[in-house]
């Protein structure tokens, strides 16, 4: 078979060829059509945007599915609440060089791209200004020297957008770059590909999280077990030897039940991912109706602890502004 040079990837294909009209959707999965002209509206607050696997996923004629109401534009998302910002978490104060957030010791965060394989309504990102924050390629020295000329910083973690939408080419350049900085001693990747598009786990992408001096971690973003099937289950599988840990955010009406999300640890640990963080909704204008109560979570999670060995049990976090790392909920 002869194959052109510039061939995308099957998973850059599958990134291509995203669902984005949300017209398409509600055909496929054979919805009523008095969803569509909300959808179509908050569709341009965040655009839809769904590879079309993971649609196959959703229960047909469902509108509640856990993985439909995670990405199905809604009329809800133009309430405007009190309290609630497009800037919640104040990264705008925590960005010393374009892209770059300092926010813990220790650790740096990258922002290497604006692109996500998938758009989640109850993203944080829907209002960051990514197109300031792309550094191009002068810009990127200029993070690489950040992190060179501060020694107290030991890990990089690599976010967006989702870090995984780049090439393999350019993400080894990365890891050759931070490799070259002596106090570097990990790199975490934080992505949600995996689950979404697991072709994404490529041979190419298993030499460049090995090949290096660093450690390398890939922390999977996975909100409930349905997301997870045999072939998300296999291609994470392959990643042998690299630590594997997972977040999710609690989320209304998704996996607001202990069964949910004591069937996700399961599932997690089915494919060698350890589950580290539950998040506590951030108040992002826009993703009120995703919120679950302060005592109804904390209850959840207690149910967790009774039902789960430690080790399946994510901490149950919520970011706060200013505070030098993720806030623990004691429950
Ligand atoms: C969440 C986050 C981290 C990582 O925090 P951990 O508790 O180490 O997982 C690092 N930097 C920024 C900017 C973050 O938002
Ligand atoms: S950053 Fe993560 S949670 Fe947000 S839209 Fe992209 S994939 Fe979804």
């Amino acid at each position: 078979m002869i194959t052109s040079p510039n061939k995308p990837n099957p998973w850059q294909t599958a990134l291509i060829n995203a669902v984005t009209d949300p017209k398409e959707l509600l055909e496929i999965l054979a919805l009523d059509s008095h969803w569509l002209e909300p959808a179509v509206a908050a569709s341009k607050l965040f655009p839809l945007k769904v590879p079309r696997e993971f649609i196959t996923r959703m229960q047909k004629g469902d509108p509640y599915d856990p993985l439909l109401q995670q990405i199905l534009p809604i009329g809800a998302e133009f309430a405007q609440i009190e309290h609630y910002t497009e800037d919640p978490l104040q990264e705008k104060n925590a960005n010393p060089v374009p892209g770059l957030l300092h926010k813990y010791y220790g650790r740096v965060l990258l922002t290497i791209t604006g692109a996500c394989a998938i758009n989640c309504r109850f993203c944080f990102r829907r209002h960051f200004p990514y197109a300031e924050n792309n550094p191009g390629t002068a810009g990127w020295n200029q993070v690489f020297d950040y992190i060179a000329k501060d020694p107290s910083i030991t890990e990089v973690l690599l976010s967006g957008g989702d870090p995984l939408a780049v090439s393999d080419g350019t993400l080894r350049h990365f890891i050759e770059r931070l490799a070259a900085i002596p106090h570097v001693k990990r790199v975490r990747v934080h992505s949600r590909l995996p689950i979404v598009v697991p072709e994404r786990i490529t041979t190419e992408l298993l030499e460049w999280m090995t090949a290096t001096r660093l450690q390398t971690i890939l922390v999977t973003h996975c909100n409930h077990p349905q997301e997870i099937n045999g072939a998300v289950t296999a291609a994470l599988r392959r990643l042998t030897g690299i630590p594997l840990l997972n977040q999710s955010v609690l989320l209304k009406g998704i996996n607001d039940q202990a069964a949910v999300l004591i069937a996700l640890s399961e599932s997690l640990f089915a494919a060698g991912v350890h589950p580290y963080y539950l998040h506590f909704k951030d108040k992002t204008q826009g993703t009120a109706h995703f919120e679950v109560p302060l005592e109804q979570a904390k209850a959840l999670h207690r149910q967790m602890q009774q039902k789960l060995p430690g080790y399946l049990v994510p901490k149950l976090v919520v970011e706060e502004p200013g505070e030098p790392a993720k806030t623990s909920i004691i429950t």
